[in-house]
């Protein structure tokens, strides 16, 4: 018997899928595959992919759907490089890893997880948590909560008192002495063994702290915290399991030790010197600026105890430059990535960077593309996301106005699917 119901189950669920199609309506489309807009144009979807991209108002057929976006512009679902999905800033929140059980981390991020997809967000990448992030994205891909796909790095790989050692600014007892399993390295053989851990524990990809960090509770911000063995052993051990390595860096000189060591990307960059610049475009490195997290960071600074003692005088010193050194990196000619640095700031707002990406300098469609194809390659997704085309994963969004006339329409997202499956309508 229960076999029976169990088939009837599963036919009854299957067959709409297989049969219904989903066509959109769009007035205009900026597919990401060139700069241009297409008008009155048709984006068929079938299951969870795009089947095919068509000219004029397609007629529906049978049990086809219509989406009608005839008043917006559609484009792919955009790719942010660099969240924490398990964070979110407040007053005094430095507390929350005494008083929080790992489930109201796991609720709190889900809530990021859906307010993230609804901002028009389809892809991210989180670049460090407690390991939440890894069951996340797990639940994300079973559909048990709304949110965009997740590639993870589990927990951020630092050194003894670095960013991102999960103890710093304890009391000397509570403080102990994590090492490659806890993410804090020190010696090549612990570089390599914190690799396999994150491997193990179901991490998508590597993130390095390579210099200080803002908002850790340790006075340096910006030097180096690694050697640049450390970073080499990193880097060699991400490749035996196909993982990129992301490297936080505010100083030259921790950044230039995680260039020339092959990392993917340096997030931040805030003290990029020309020596940086020239080893950028010498290895291919990108560039991820998360603007909007410096920005956000200083003012929050300037509100007395929203942060300790410690964070304050670096919040005030590094936020406010990040966007001066994005413009004369982008002007040099440095690959950009577009990242956020989300739960720094408060999630949804993503889209808020392109903003200040193309206050910097930047036209918008090049600051749109960073965040779809450039993105998508970065993430070893290109034949899946990153553009509306046939064959694609169907990752797709609305807005009011053309990004590429206002850039400021990418903010107030009215349409979002994800996977072929509509959340924001
Ligand atoms: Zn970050």
């Amino acid at each position: 018997m229960k076999k029976f119901y169990l088939l009837a189950g599963l036919s009854l669920l299957a067959s709409p899928l297989l049969a219904q199609r989903t066509l959109i309506h769009c007035g205009n489309l900026f597919t990401g595959t060139s700069n241009d807009l297409q008008h009155q144009m048709t984006v068929v979807v079938e299951g969870n992919k795009i089947t095919a991209v068509q000219k004029g108002y397609a007629a529906a057929d049978g049990q086809d759907r219509i989406v009608d976006l005839k008043n917006k512009t559609v484009l792919p679902g955009l790719i942010d490089m660099h969240v924490h999905m398990e964070s979110e800033t407040r007053r005094g929140g430095q507390v929350d890893q005494f008083t929080q059980n790992v489930p109201d981390v796991a609720f709190k991020a889900a809530k990021h997880a859906r307010t993230t997809l609804l901002a028009g967000f389809t892809t991210v990448r989180d670049l460090g948590g407690s390991g939440v992030n890894v069951s996340l994205r797990n639940a994300v891909n079973q559909g048990l909560v709304d949110g965009p796909r997740i590639l993870t790095v589990g927990k951020s790989i630092a050194t003894t008192g670095g960013h991102a050692d999960p103890t710093n600014g304890y009391r000397r007892d509570l403080m102990g002495d994590p090492g490659p399993a806890e993410g804090v390295i020190n010696s090549p053989e612990d570089a390599r063994k914190a690799v396999r851990q994150r491997y193990k524990e179901g991490a998508d990809l590597i993130k390095i702290t390579a210099t200080g960090g803002v908002l850790s509770n340790a006075k340096d911000g910006s030097g180096p915290q690694f050697t640049e063995e450390e970073v080499k052993a990193v880097v060699d051990a991400a490749k035996d399991y196909g993982f990129p390595v992301a490297a936080h860096a505010h100083g030259a000189e921790g950044m230039k030790r995680a260039i020339r060591a092959g990392v993917q990307t340096i997030e931040h960059g805030t003290y990029m010197d020309d020596e940086a610049i020239a080893l950028f475009k010498k290895h291919g490195t990108y560039f991820v600026p998360t603007i909007i997290a410096g920005k956000t960071v200083a003012d929050s600074a300037r509100m007395f105890g929203y942060y300790p003692a410690l964070v304050r005088p670096k919040a005030l010193a590094i936020g406010p430059k990040i966007q001066a050194t994005f413009g004369k990196a982008y002007k040099a000619g440095v690959n950009i990535a577009f990242g956020t640095d989300a739960g720094v700031y408060l999630h949804g707002y993503n889209a808020k960077e392109f903003e200040y990406m193309v206050e910097a300098g930047m036209p918008p469609v090049e600051a749109l593309k960073s965040a779809l194809m450039t993105n998508a390659r970065l993430l070893g997704m290109d034949t899946q996301i990153g553009s509306i085309e046939a064959g694609k994963l169907a990752d797709i969004i609305a807005v009011d106005d053309c990004p590429i006339q206002n850039i400021k329409t990418l903010q107030t997202v009215r349409f979002v699917m994800k996977d072929g499956k509509v959340y924001k309508q």
